[in-house]
């Protein structure tokens, strides 16, 4: 499960209606409605997001800009 950041909904990722990616980490969203709102200001939500998944994202974003946005491919 994860939760929509937008309405706080837990969701099913394999059922989200929509997904953003911003910096790198994948957001699910309960409907399109809420993914708008969070494309318009993503800071905001990210800011109250629990400190490890605030890390979570610095994560993505730092691996982004050293290794690009294509996974690794070493492990197949
Ligand atoms: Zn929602």
């Amino acid at each position: 499960m994860v939760r929509d950041i937008v309405c706080n909904m837990e969701i099913n990722e394999n059922q989200a209606a929509a997904r953003s990616e911003y910096k790198g980490s994948i957001f699910y969203f309960c409907a399109e409605t809420c993914k708008n709102i969070f494309d318009a200001e993503p800071e905001r939500y990210i800011k109250k997001l629990p400190w490890w998944r605030r890390f979570l994202v610095k994560l993505a974003e730092v691996n982004k800009e050293t290794y690009g946005s294509e996974p690794p491919k070493c492990c197949k």
